[in-house]
């Protein structure tokens, strides 16, 4: 099984470097690595942030491990040139449409939360969001009104098909769940939702055992704060996903603990910790490296069928926080590479 390695910018390649050290000592038999440029690197390197030869690799590879893309360097480039773009493309180029953000929260960690303990530890979920669709991917430009004055438009739209298969991806991770399926949508506004809840609703009919709800957005923005422990599976599209994922993360902890996998139809994945590469602390040894370790762990589990050595990883990364590991992040001063030798040791 061949596994991509794209490190990518700011401290893509530090907490890279610690889940590598960690499959590594796994022992795993049959696992080989390449590394590829990608993001501002591969930009300042090859001039294209997702240069032919990254995108070969991530074609040919089984599954994708990503750090994170973005360089302040690059923010005045035209926006195809900007890092960003690169995962973008490898979600378009490889049909990963269907990005799982498992969101729960370690109980040792319970201070960390944005919300008050006894809610945040009610946090146990996964947010299934569309990645290949939506208004990111719609007609987008600038132009100028009769009146002279500049407009920007971006256009949302989803067809049938491409709400159908991300809804079967929420109804499946349910039932291998709570069996509890939130889609949220925005239909009382948007025809874009509309079709989204009607196809949710047709697909339903093959999950009789998923109880199924819709929430409007703006509700679920608000009902994450105050009752998370209602949600098992929420199943939304690109936009709404975005903000919603993120706003999931912090209630369940810091963001450099939390993983996310991008699926296509066939088992292959890219996984990537939910955070970017964080200029602010890069090459300072104080990113914290467990969110892309434990993506590491998902890449196991559903790309590479090592769900034993997967389960591993999660149990090592529990006991490391439960002895103590804490990195700057956490309130602690553990350096990136300290807690990689903390759930390494845990491993053994
Ligand atoms: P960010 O996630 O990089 O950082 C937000 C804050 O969280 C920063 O204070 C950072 O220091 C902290 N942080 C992030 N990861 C951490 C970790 N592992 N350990 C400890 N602290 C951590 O978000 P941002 O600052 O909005 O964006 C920075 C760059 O990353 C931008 O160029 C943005 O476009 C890019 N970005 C890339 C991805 C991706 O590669 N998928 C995702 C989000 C943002």
């Amino acid at each position: 099984m061949l596994i991509a390695l794209l490190p990518g910018d700011g401290i893509g390649p530090e907490v890279i470097a610690e889940a590598k050290r960690v499959l590594d000592a796994l022992g795993l038999d049959g696992l080989s690595y390449e590394e590829a440029l990608v993001g501002g690197a591969a930009y300042k390197a090859a001039g294209h942030p997702l240069p032919a030869a990254t995108l070969d690799l991530a074609k040919r590879a089984d599954a994708i491990l990503f750090g994170a893309v973005g360089d302040p360097d690059c923010d005045a480039l035209e926006r195809h040139l900007r890092p960003e773009q690169a995962i973008l493309g490898l979600r378009k180029e490889l049909e990963l449409f269907a990005n799982l953000r498992p969101a729960s929260l370690f109980p040792e960690l319970a201070d960390e939360s944005a919300l008050r303990p006894e809610i945040a530890k009610q946090i146990d979920m996964v947010i299934v969001r569309e990645l290949n669709g939506d208004v990111y991917f719609g007609e987008k430009g600038m132009r100028e009104t009769d009146g002279g004055k500049r407009e920007g438009y971006d256009i949302m739209s989803y067809n049938e098909d491409e709400v159908c298969r991300i809804a079967h991806v929420g109804f499946k991770t349910a039932m291998a769940r709570g069996k509890k399926l939130c889609s949220v949508d925005k239909a009382n506004v948007l025809e874009t939702s509309q079709l989204w809840r009607d196809v949710v609703i047709e697909t339903a009919a093959e999950y009789p055992e998923v109880e199924l709800t819709h929430m409007y957005v703006d509700n679920a923005a608000m009902q994450l704060v105050r009752n998370p422990g209602q949600f098992d599976v929420i199943v939304t599209g690109n936009l709404f996903g975005d903000i919603l994922s993120d706003q999931a993360s912090m209630c369940a902890g810091s963001i450099g603990l939390l993983p996310s996998a991008a699926l296509d139809n066939g088992g292959k994945g890219l996984y990537e910790p939910i955070h970017g590469s964080a200029p602010d602390i890069a090459g300072q040894g104080k990113a914290n490296p467990l969110a892309t370790i434990l993506s590491a762990a998902m890449m196991l589990r559903y790309s590479l069928d090592q769900a034993d050595a997967a389960g591993r990883i999660e149990a090592a990364v529990a006991k490391a926080l439960a002895d103590g590991a804490r990195s700057f992040d956490l309130g602690g001063s553990m350096t990136t590479s300290e807690m990689g030798d903390a759930v390494i040791s845990a491993l053994t």
